[in-house]
């Protein structure tokens, strides 16, 4: 391997199989023999560990600094309620009243705060766990419940393993914040499709913006059907690549509801995802 790759596998809805491919990607670059980590940094809904099993061996908890004012110190100015972009601070009546749920953690109102009147306190947002399945390392982030703020600890769990070879991240469905926390400097992006007409819809808006963030990507077609493809048509007409089509396939799906993924328990999908990882990996310039 010419140099260290990280290839993120997104989709522009839910349920679209993406967990299903990226897990079954790095799978296939582990028996490949490639040092592979994969990262679910769909924070919200984790569920890659259902799938590959790992035994968690470490685990962190992942705050954000939120402002502490004393009272005493303040000489109500209130620069911190004019810089704060998110209302998380504000001065009413000679008080400063603080709204940790809203706060960035951006450190800003302690910055120019003149009177040394705001320190800082970590907020939990949720929890960082790594372990191994095999030869695969593993790594996903928990957001606590009814947490709003996930960018952050989606942005832990790419720190954390850094020392594979090859790193297969499982971002968030959508186009939203935490999508673009995990792909944002990311080698290349997979887009995982149904060629359905909200699969279109969806995939159309995820193209703009790995366009926007300027991340070479190809698309993968899942629930593939051999006739009538509207992804297909999409792709053509978009000169849009697409690196594989995973079958309508019902033994897709009895697997998955046994916990198993297509690459390791439905006969001819481990030469599907080796071959998909071979053309991804040429694709990125490896
Ligand atoms: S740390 Fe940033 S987001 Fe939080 S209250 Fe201060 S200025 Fe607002
Ligand atoms: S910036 Fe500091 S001194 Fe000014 S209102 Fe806020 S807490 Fe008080």
């Amino acid at each position: 391997m010419k140099q260290k790759l990280t290839i993120a596998v997104a989709s522009g809805k839910g349920g679209t199989g993406k967990t299903t491919v990226s897990a079954s990607l790095a799978c296939a670059a582990a028996d490949a023999g490639y040092r592979t980590a994969y990262l679910d940094c769909d924070v919200e809904e984790p569920n890659g560990h259902l799938f590959l099993k790992p035994s968690i061996n470490y685990r962190h908890m992942v705050g954000i600094p939120v402002p502490v004012v004393d009272q005493e110190k303040c000489i109500n100015c209130g620069l911190c309620g004019e810089i704060c972009q998110f209302s998380a601070i504000v001065c009413i009546n000679k008080n400063v009243l603080t709204f940790d749920k809203m706060c960035h953690g951006c450190g800003g109102c302690s910055l120019v705060c003149p009177a040394g009147a705001i320190t800082e306190n970590s907020r939990n947002i949720g929890v960082v766990e790594t372990g191994d399945c095999g030869n695969l390392r593993f790594c996903h982030g928990k957001l606590e419940v009814g947490e709003a703020l996930s960018p952050p600890l989606v942005r832990a769990v790419r720190a954390i393993l850094q020392e594979e070879d090859l790193s297969v991240i499982d971002a968030s469905p959508g186009t939203s914040c935490p999508v673009i926390a995990a792909i944002k400097g990311v080698d290349y992006v997979l887009l995982v499709t149904e060629p359905t007409p909200f699969g279109i819809n969806d995939l159309e808006i995820a193209v703009d913006m790995v366009n926007e963030l300027h991340i070479p990507f190809a698309v993968v077609v899942n629930r593939s059907v051999p006739d009538h493809n509207l992804a297909r048509d999409f792709c053509r007409d978009n000169k849009i690549k697409i690196l594989a089509e995973i079958p309508d396939d019902r033994r897709v799906a009895e697997a998955y509801s046994r916990g198993k993924l297509p690459y390791s328990g439905v006969p001819g999908y481990r030469e599907l995802f080796a071959g998909l990882l071979d053309t991804a990996m040429k694709e990125a310039g490896q």
